[in-house]
């Protein structure tokens, strides 16, 4: 078992270094033993594949990453673990750790400039408070990686992997299914951390397409008509899209026909290819 799960470990490297949670940068780190050796084991690394992890916090993670993968790159805004990392993760010399906001890097440099021509994926157990910002910056870029896998909210989990047209599906679970197949893997109870967060969490593995499964007539577009069909979850689809995308009710009835989609129809109904048909009706009709 890794020492960097043992509380009593864990809570002397920090407060030896000065170090106190912040809440408001997701700060809840990972101490139950057995979630970290599955993450690694799952997020499809081996010593062939480079690894980049967003927000190694105190190592716990990283070390089990550094254990499979042949490199492993963290990226840690909070400059307070920099001295907590180099002593946690002392015994690996295939681990670097970039103090950089996630949100800001060139991830295509990185990439290149890291992991030249190896494979890549992705793992990390995600700060909160930029959970969707992340994952979507990831998957919009185009990064070359093969898989994502994060651990997320529960409830957040559940939406990202719900297919569109099922109840629970929202824009972003249209939009990571553009880019991946997403799979739900194992839920973590909230007490497998320090401090323990309100909620529970799960890690989910986006495994990423080569190809989009529905041919978009526009990209932006396509994005445009799920974010405004899901503006108002209560109201219909049709009401949504007529605010979402300035348009009269009429013209969005007209896109809708056009589209084969009923008036009334709601947008967590929509299929992938329902949300490529409006925004085939869409881009047609500003583009005529
Ligand atoms: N990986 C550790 C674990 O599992 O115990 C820590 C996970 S903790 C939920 C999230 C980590 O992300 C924290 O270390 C936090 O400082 C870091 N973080 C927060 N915002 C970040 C950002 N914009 N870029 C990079 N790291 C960030």
């Amino acid at each position: 078992m890794s020492k960097l799960t043992d509380i009593n470990y864990v809570k002397s490297v920090l407060s030896k270094n000065g170090f106190t949670f912040s809440k408001s940068l997701g700060q809840n780190f990972l101490i139950n033993p057995t979630v970290c050796p599955r993450m690694a084991e799952n997020c499809g690394a081996d010593k062939k594949t480079g690894v980049i992890e967003i927000g190694p916090g105190a190592g716990v993670l990283t070390n089990e990453l550094a254990l499979v993968a042949k490199k492993v790159v963290a990226i840690e805004l909070d400059k307070r673990l920099l001295p907590v990392l180099d002593e946690t993760l002392a015994e690996h010399n295939n681990v670097k750790i970039l103090n950089d906001d996630v949100m800001k890097l060139d991830l295509h440099g990185l990439i290149k400039d890291e992991f030249g021509e190896s494979r890549v994926v992705v793992c990390a157990n995600l700060p909160y408070y930029i959970t969707s910002p992340v994952i979507m910056r990831i998957l919009e870029e185009k990064l070359p990686i093969d898989a994502l896998t994060v651990m997320v909210q529960k409830e957040a989990a559940q939406r990202i992997c719900a297919h569109p047209g099922t109840r629970a599906s929202g824009a972003i679970s249209a939009a990571v299914h553009y880019y991946s197949e997403p799979e739900l893997l194992f839920g973590v109870s909230a007490g497998s951390f320090i401090p323990a967060p309100k909620v529970d969490s799960a890690v989910i593995r986006l495994n990423i397409l080569k190809e989009p499964p529905v041919k978009a007539a526009d990209e932006k577009l396509f994005f445009k008509v799920v974010r405004a069909s899901f503006l108002q979850r209560r109201k219909t689809l049709s009401n949504s899209l007529s605010s979402g995308l300035s348009l009269s009710k009429s013209e969005v009835g007209e896109m809708l026909s056009e589209a084969g989609i009923k008036s009334n129809a709601r947008a967590e109904e929509m299929t992938m290819q329902q949300f490529a048909d409006i925004t085939a009706a869409y881009y047609k009709r500003i583009n005529t």
